[in-house]
Formats: C-alpha cells, sequence, structure tokens
C-alpha cells in the first residue's frame, strides 16, 4: 500500500528505533543526519521498512565485537538518498558481484534472501540499491528513492 511518507520519520527512525536495544547490546553505535526538512517519497512504508531493517541485520552480522552504524540521507536533485555505512568486515571483491542473488550467503545460518527482497522492493518503488565495499574496513549501502513530482 504506497502513500506519500516521510522516509526519515515512516522508514528510517522506525527501523532503527526497533533495531536500538540490539545494537546498543551488540556494541554498535549509530546516527542518523540529514536531510534539513521533510523528504517525502510515494512508497510503501512497511516494505521499505523491511528493507532498511534487512541492511541494518546485515550490518549487525559484519560488525562482531562492535562498530559504527551510520545513516545519512541526502536530497538530491530527483531522488532521495539514504546511505547506510558499517566499519564491519567488509566484502571480498570476489564475491561482491553475487551479493544480491538470491539464496547467495556466507553466513552459516543465512538464507541469502535479505538483499535480493530488498533490491526488489527498491526497484518496485522506482528506485535503485548499490554496494561499495572495502574488505577489512566496512560496506555501504546506497538506497535511492525518486522524489515525486510535485517535490521536484
Ligand atoms: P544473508 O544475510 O542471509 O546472508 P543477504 O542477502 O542479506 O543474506 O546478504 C547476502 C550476503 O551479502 C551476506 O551473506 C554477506 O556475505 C554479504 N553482506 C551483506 N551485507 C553485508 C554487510 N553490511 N557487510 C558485509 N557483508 C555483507
Ligand atoms: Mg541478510
Amino acid at each position: 500500500q504506497k502513500s506519500l511518507i516521510d522516509f526519515r520519520r515512516d522508514v528510517l527512525e522506525r527501523a532503527i528505533d526497533f533495531a536500538a536495544p540490539e545494537l546498543a547490546k551488540r556494541g554498535l553505535t549509530w546516527t542518523i543526519s540529514g536531510p534539513n526538512g521533510s523528504a517525502k517519497v510515494f512508497g510503501d512504508p512497511d516494505r521499505l521498512y523491511q528493507t532498511v531493517l534487512n541492511l541494518i541485520l546485515n550490518a549487525m552480522d559484519a560488525t562482531e565485537g562492535g562498530g559504527t552504524l551510520t545513516a545519512t540521507m541526502n536530497r538530491r536533485a530527483h531522488a532521495l538518498e539514504l546511505k547506510l555505512e558499517d566499519d564491519g568486515v567488509g566484502i571480498a571483491p570476489e564475491v561482491i558481484g553475487r551479493i544480491f542473488d538470491p539464496f547467495f550467503t556466507t553466513k552459516a545460518k543465512g538464507t541469502g534472501l535479505g538483499l535480493a527482497q530488498a533490491k526488489a522492493a527498491v526497484e518496485e518503488h522506482g528506485g535503485s540499491l548499490t554496494c561499495a565495499s572495502t574488505l577489512g574496513r566496512g560496506t555501504a549501502f546506497i538506497v535511492e528513492l525518486p522524489l515525486p513530482e510535485l517535490e521536484h
């Protein structure tokens, strides 16, 4: 069910709030920044929430023993961008091309479905999900969602 939503409040903060106790328990600190003013997108808040939560869960798995999760929102000309960065284990260049494939996992008990579903959800909103990672340093996922016409 799509409607005009405030991405930061209805999606990002909801996901972070839900994850907060577990983040704290695992010794992860987090920050949220930007944008100034409202950034509305036309979308399904529940689906986008699940998407962001999946990215947060992956970041938790990647930062055993603590770390930092940084969520940065930016309003571009025609898109709203969320960059979710962790300083965890990173992704090996040999496998980075496969992380969005259904059932691809490097975890003993992983399903390999989180990123495939996340990408499908974002693309179904007319947006994109991309990843940049450095092994041993950390990973960034970038969610881009089109701004509604009236916001241009
Ligand atoms: P799962 O979490 O069940 O393994 P996903 O589709 O969510 O499945 O992720 C696929 C794979 O991508 C993971 O197994 C992991 O190797 C890699 N990955 C995803 N997010 C991160 C991250 N933030 N840091 C390091 N590796 C990641
Ligand atoms: Mg996952």
